[in-house]
């Protein structure tokens, strides 16, 4: 390990509308224990001089296990009442991907991200024939029942009331998405992302998190980064991406490259939302246009962070 790079893992649980006044003290706690122990996931493996790509994998999977976060189990409804997950994962070695939309009953999204990566000649795979390919690599698959949770539907019932599109994060608690970036031993950094996408979607909307270089993106040489918002603005702005670019080419460090491109350029088209990321030094650096995200991370020796508001 070269002296001056500080490993570590940053993670999010999504950001909105999050404000203490509407949270009750039980829910709280339980958001900030569940962010501890899904940061806890990832960081043992830096810790252990693991890969970055295993920790962010780690931490997304232990974030898809958890009902509390919009993906896997937990992801919000379509408007038929389903589930289309979306997922991707980059490994900052080679810029190497993999990613997933649409997919229904697959326990973690995540896994197969990295399975489309590593065991596939593709990058990105959707619907029936990404669920197809994820059978013949015998990854777990769940029923409807699984991933039901009441307070999604809940949501799904009074969105429909409403008549309207609900953008998961803006309105109310409906918190979207989960990700992770990692710094490992030896300087290699990767960024994993999933989520269920926004309550009441259709027509086999997309957003940003399968996007790589919008909602997802790594790379050695400058950072990784994993995003949360509202996706359609968080696409058109490249985010991800975007911020490596600001790096690579232009000499910003990561905090002035990220807050150019979630409190400036985000801002100005109107899309809300933030982002985790780490450098290629181990420097990190939590960033929301948003009232809150959940969001925890963890340099290798240092402090754990845990937070929610802004
Ligand atoms: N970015 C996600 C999407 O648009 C949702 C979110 O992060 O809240 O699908």
């Amino acid at each position: 390990m070269s002296n001056n790079i500080k490993p570590g893992i940053a993670i999010h649980g999504g950001a909105g509308t999050i404000l203490k006044a509407e949270m009750t003290a039980t829910a709280e706690k339980e958001y900030l224990q569940a962010l501890e122990h899904c940061l806890q996931a990832g960081a043992e493996i830096i810790t252990k001089n693991g890969s970055a790509i295993d920790a962010v994998e780690a931490s997304v999977v232990a974030l898809e296990d958890c009902p509390l976060f919009n993906a896997g189990k937990g992801a919000v409804f379509t408007h038929e009442g389903k589930h289309e997950m979306d997922a991707a994962i980059v490994d900052g070695r080679n810029i190497d991907g993999g990613a997933t939309s649409g997919v229904k009953n697959i326990k973690n999204p995540i896994k197969l991200a990295r399975a489309i990566m590593e065991q596939s000649e593709f990058v990105m795979l959707y619907g029936a024939g990404a669920e197809e390919f994820a059978k013949s690599i015998h990854l777990d698959f769940e029923s409807d029942a699984y991933f039901y949770t009441e307070h999604r539907w809940n949501q799904l019932q009074k969105i429909i009331d409403e008549q309207r599109m609900a953008l998961d994060h803006t309105s109310e608690k409906k918190m979207g998405t989960v990700g992770a970036v990692a710094l490992d031993v030896f300087g290699n950094v990767a960024a994993a992302t999933s989520t269920g996408g926004m309550t009441n979607k259709r027509y086999n909307r997309i957003g940003d998190t399968p996007i790589i270089g919008s909602g997802t993106y790594a790379n050695n040489q400058t950072c990784a980064i994993s995003c949360t918002g509202h996706g359609e603005f968080f696409i058109r702005a490249v985010v991800a991406h975007d911020i490596s670019c600001l790096m690579a080419y232009a000499g910003f460090s990561l905090k002035d490259a990220c807050d150019k491109v979630v409190h400036d350029k985000l801002v100005k088209i109107g899309g809300e939302g933030g982002l985790v990321s780490i450098d290629s030094l181990g420097n990190i650096y939590m960033s929301f246009n948003s009232e809150g995200m959940y969001r925890a991370c963890q340099s290798l020796g240092g402090e754990k962070v845990v937070q929610i508001y802004k």
